[in-house]
């Protein structure tokens, strides 16, 4: 594999901030219609429990432009219960991603194919890659939990290369 190649399955298809910023027109437009989401810090830090508000008001508006959703969690099935207990969304947990079989059976759950499916993700190495390996749109975000200034220095690095490949296009 060459080198250009094999980093390609560390990108992700868009980057954004926060899951607020997501485009979803876009993703509607592309004809994604199933979210495989990751936990622990895309939409909920990692230390918390409790589902805020925003964050129920953004699964209703999900619902609302017609998106299916199934949590990918590589935590613990208790833990992401609670989690997720106020949400109603089926999910995976002890995903082990990047593995592929996590992300096959959610979209089994949600009835989807790979072009109706989208990733998304606060880790290159379990969310972006494992979606990436299978063919999935993949959706970067920001880490809730901050603290990670060794994570944080690699993702505004491959922001720059992704910035840069852009341009190029
Ligand atoms: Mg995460």
């Amino acid at each position: 594999m060459s080198k250009d190649r094999f980093m390609k399955r560390f990108y992700p298809n868009k980057y954004y901030d926060s899951i607020f910023d997501i485009d979803l027109n876009s993703l509607k437009e592309k004809g994604i219609k199933s979210l495989l989401i990751d936990l622990d810090n895309t939409i909920i830090p990692r230390k918390e429990r409790e589902v805020s508000e925003d964050l129920k008001e953004w699964f209703a508006k999900l619902f609302n432009e017609g998106f299916k959703v199934c949590i990918i969690s590589n935590n613990w099935k208790a833990r992401v219960d609670k989690a997720v207990k106020n949400l109603d969304l089926p999910l995976v947990a002890r995903a082990a991603k990047p593995r592929k079989k996590a992300f096959e059976q959610g979209m089994k759950i949600l009835g989807a194919n790979r072009d109706q499916t989208a990733v998304i993700g606060d880790q290159i190495f379990t969310d972006v890659l494992g979606g990436n390996r299978i063919g999935l749109f993949t959706i970067l975000v920001v880490p809730l939990s901050k603290n990670d200034l060794f994570y944080t220095k690699i993702l505004r690095k491959l922001e720059r290369l992704i910035l840069k490949r852009d341009k190029r296009r």
